[in-house]
């Protein structure tokens, strides 16, 4: 009968919960009973409705000990990273490892190379001066913010420099970029490709000195949207890329290398598909000149769907973008698409996906302004 929304829940309260269930059988006793031993009843059961219970026993995601406390931090990047037991960054020996962590935490020894190691080593937390639990607060914002945050709130909230914040972000990008590059789609699943243009475009000017007049400004050429071209498998993941222009070559190089060809290719009526539609076991296209949006399964509603909440978040969120990180921010939104609650990934766990993502992957200051 009770039904228990609050997913903050912590397992021993749910068994405490079951086992006295058992016991007391009207939920209405089981609350006075539960207020007596100090939780405090946010929603009384009535009839058929469910409550649920806030006490000592249950615990909010951001009072989590790896929120506050370094060590509780490096246990629980541990245990993401480290799934089986602790391998060394140097020689991926996972033998004879040594704790050092009365050294300092999270110090460990390989018995093999002799080096010494963290769990951060190797990964895009790397010779990082932000304290752990700064990372996991950064990493849950940004995983559980739909349309993202901002590098000013994440300065504001973790009391750390914009500059670092901006970075942090940036690795934290890194991080949630896809590990497998599986091909999207298979046999009778149908696979959603659309193209949209970010910014307006802009004109560039460029300074000049003329003797006389000093430094003038002079009109420059000008500068092209961002294009983006992004694959929705209907139900599943998203992968975007950004296109110098939108033609049927560069389209059918992403086509052909992320889409099974046993899958449904579902687009506009764009002519740059045509070509490489042929390839896939399906082709169907709605013509969207002529107000047809939908036509039994063809239809490209889940894409218009991820380009509605890309496009929040980049006018919204971040305003402002340069064409060089764009791709960092595209992997940002894919992750959280394809990871999103609608597939029953919850925010603790999309955070728990992000942080393992930041295995093998690097990016220091200077490589955040190559291109991505
Ligand atoms: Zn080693």
């Amino acid at each position: 009968m009770q039904r228990f929304p609050c997913t903050r829940f912590v397992p021993v309260c749910k068994q405490i919960i079951n086992l006295l269930e058992k016991f007391i059988e009207s939920p209405y006793v089981l609350c006075v009973f539960l207020e007596f031993c100090g939780a405090i009843i946010l929603d009384k059961p009535n009839g058929e409705s469910y409550y649920f219970v806030q006490g000592e026993h249950t615990m909010d995601i951001l009072s989590q000990p790896h929120f506050h406390n370094e060590k509780a931090a490096f246990a629980k990047l541990e245990s993401i990273v480290w799934p089986d037991g602790p391998v060394c960054p140097h020689c991926s020996n996972r033998e004879r490892i040594y704790d050092l962590q009365k050294t300092r935490i999270g110090l460990r020894k390989c018995g093999k190379c002799r080096k010494q190691f963290t769990v951060r080593v190797g990964t895009v937390f790397e010779s990082s001066h932000v304290p752990l639990r700064k990372w996991f607060q950064a990493a849950f914002l940004m995983c559980s913010s739909k349309k993202g945050i901002s590098s000013n709130q994440l300065h504001r909230t973790l009391g750390v420099t914009l500059k670092t914040a901006w970075f942090m972000a940036h690795r934290l990008r890194e991080a949630m970029k896809p590990d497998s590059d599986i091909p999207f789609g298979g046999e009778g699943m149908n696979v959603e490709v659309d193209e949209t243009y970010l910014g307006a475009p802009k004109r560039q000017y460029k300074s000049r000195f003329v003797n006389e007049r000093g430094w003038v400004q002079t009109k420059g050429p000008l500068l092209d949207k961002a294009k983006i071209v992004t694959l929705v498998e209907r139900g599943g993941r998203a992968r975007s890329f950004t296109v110098d222009s939108v033609n049927t070559k560069a389209l059918n190089d992403i086509m052909f290398g992320n889409i099974d060809r046993k899958s449904t290719l579902q687009t506009d009526e764009g002519t740059w598909y045509k070509d490489g539609g042929r390839e896939f076991a399906k082709h169907e296209t709605v013509k969207h000149s002529t107000e047809e949006y939908v036509r039994g399964d063809a239809h490209t509603n889940s894409i218009e769907g991820y380009f509605s909440i890309f496009k929040r978040g980049m006018k919204g969120i971040y305003q402002h973008c340069k064409e060089r990180h764009l791709p960092r921010y595209l992997s940002e939104f894919d992750f959280r698409y394809s990871e999103r609650e609608a597939l029953g990934v919850g925010d603790v766990e999309r955070l728990e996906k992000a942080l393992y993502g930041i295995r093998g992957k690097r990016l220091t200051y200077q490589t955040t302004y190559r291109p991505a």
